[in-house]
């Protein structure tokens, strides 16, 4: 049998209600080739971490051989897609194959993505373009090194075969690793079968898995929905500091353990604009970037009206206690993004005025079309040199930059730190290195026009340490005009 070494292994959501999953088997594909393995994950994960060398590694995570370890099945969920409710969504090319315990103690989801039709894929191949696998792994690996909770890539394989988009491109298996592959459209889904008995196991096995304080909680369905609330509230703002677009935040592409999930049209910002939209489907910008929270919240509401039933007995009791805890949504992402955006001017401990101060330099960079990235990034040079700062050099007029500047350095000399001190802070939580659109752009179009690996592989190295200094000026620039992705697609 294959991958016969140790690994503790288990099948956890197979012994939940059979109208959750179903049992199912990966499609062969024709003639697979790697693109790539994280070495450093398989390690994690205690599987070996020559996988990635191997034969037998390469026809596993291509589906082509079920490890003997593996039992895969198809989880079936519902969800609010630009929030029109879907009752019948589900896994339509992702596979379990297992719940792998890593080296950390922790479970985590072994699913591959593109291994074939379900019975949920419907319309659609089950299969996955050699690009958009290439996406997800390059930047869900670059979010977790960002500091941003996601899910990871172990593996990308390509099938050998095409699959049809708007032309034929060839097909690719993404591996990723998940702390579980729950939704907020897997409430939605058990919800709607109409039995509370299943609404209430499932939320209890999810309690056990991903929130197990709740059970010493007065109410723990009520402290589950808290807690699910915090996690997106740190979510999102963390998205928000790095200038993230998820771009489809629909209610079965929201993680009920908090990790960034689904890597579709997904981009970050170059030139700073608040409103900002990349996804072709996105049309009236229901997912742009500043819509980002108060999506979020409205998916969180998805999840309160799931609950209810067992949050009280009492319809309005327990309508009332959900609000509550719904509304510490906002408070709580406006704590959190204050504190993580400080921390991007260098002030460790912000008080409510900071975020004025903040958001003028957003406004500057947004008025002055300033990289988002580069904006924050340059800034710490300001407190090394009387001239010639980087940042300067970013605005257009730099007489607001200056107005701005003095404000902030009269708040900078409020704390007992030194400009070099506050600078080094400043350099390790602003990224020199994002994923940026263009060059993700390139790294797809060298693999997929010229079978040519190595700017993709040169992309994962770099992006493994965003926060150093580094040489590698194309990496770093902004897009030239003719090099601006504009738009993004789904898989
Ligand atoms: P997504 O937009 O990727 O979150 O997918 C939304 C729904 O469409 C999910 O139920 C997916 O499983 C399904 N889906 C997306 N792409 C495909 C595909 N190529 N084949 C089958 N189902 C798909
Ligand atoms: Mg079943
Ligand atoms: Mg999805």
């Amino acid at each position: 049998s294959l991958w016969s070494y140790p690994l503790q292994v288990d099948h956890s959501y197979a012994r939940l209600p059979d109208v959750l999953f179903q049992p199912w088997q990966a499609s062969p594909v024709a003639n697979p080739h790697w693109l790539a393995f994280n070495q450093l994950l398989a390690a994690e994960l205690a599987l070996p971490e020559n996988e990635g060398q191997t034969e037998q590694g390469l026809q596993q995570f291509a589906g082509n051989a079920m490890p003997s370890w593996a039992k895969p099945l198809v989880q079936a969920y519902a969800g609010h897609q630009f929030g029109q409710y879907n009752p019948q969504l589900g896994d339509g090319r992702a596979l379990l194959l297992a719940e792998v315990m890593a080296q950390d103690s922790k479970r985590y989801d072994v699913q591959l993505k593109g291994a074939g039709p379900t019975p949920f894929s419907r319309g659609g191949d089950g299969r996955s373009a050699i690009g958009p696998v290439i996406r997800e792994y390059l930047v869900s690996e670059a979010m977790q090194v960002l500091g941003v909770p996601t899910t990871r890539a172990l593996a990308a394989v390509a099938t050998g075969q095409k699959v049809y988009r708007d032309e034929p491109v060839p097909g690719a298996v993404l591996t990723r690793v998940a702390s579980s592959h729950i939704r907020i459209g897997t409430f939605q889904y058990i919800a709607a079968l109409g039995n509370p008995d299943y609404v209430r196991q499932f939320t209890d096995y999810v309690i056990d898995r991903h929130y197990p304080d709740c059970r010493q909680q007065e109410n723990p369905y009520l402290a589950f929905l808290g807690q699910v609330v915090t996690k997106q509230a740190t979510l999102i703002a963390h998205w928000m500091r790095l200038g993230f677009i998820h771009g489809v935040m629909n209610t079965d592409n929201t993680s009920i353990c908090g990790e960034t999930i689904d890597y579709g049209p997904c981009a970050f910002i170059d030139q700073y604009q608040a409103d900002k939209v990349f996804s072709s489907i996105d049309r009236r910008g229901r997912y742009a970037y500043n819509n980002q929270p108060p999506i979020a919240l409205w998916n969180l509401a998805r999840l309160a009206e799931c609950l209810l039933p067992l949050i009280d007995a009492n319809e309005k009791v327990a309508v009332e206690l959900a609000t509550e805890t719904l509304q510490q949504f906002q408070p709580q992402y406006e704590a959190q993004w204050l504190s993580q955006m400080a921390a991007k001017i260098g002030i460790a401990e912000p008080d409510p005025a900071d975020k004025a101060l903040l958001d003028d330099y957003l406004h500057l960079l947004e008025q002055q079309q300033v990289d988002f990235t580069l904006g924050f990034r340059y800034l710490s040079d300001e407190l090394r040199t009387e001239t010639d700062s980087k940042a300067r050099e970013l605005f257009a007029h730099s007489d607001a930059f200056s107005e701005w500047r003095e404000r902030w350095l009269t708040r900078l000399a409020q704390q007992p730190l030194s400009h070099s001190d506050i600078a080094a802070q400043m350099d390790g939580v602003n990224p020199l290195l994002i994923p940026r659109n263009h060059l993700i752009a390139k790294a797809i179009e060298q693999a997929q026009d010229h079978s040519d690996l190595r700017f993709f592989q040169r992309l994962q190295q770099a992006w493994q340490t965003p926060f150093a200094n580094t040489s590698e000026a194309d990496l770093i620039a902004p897009p030239k005009p003719e090099e601006v992705v504009h738009r993004t697609f789904c898989g």
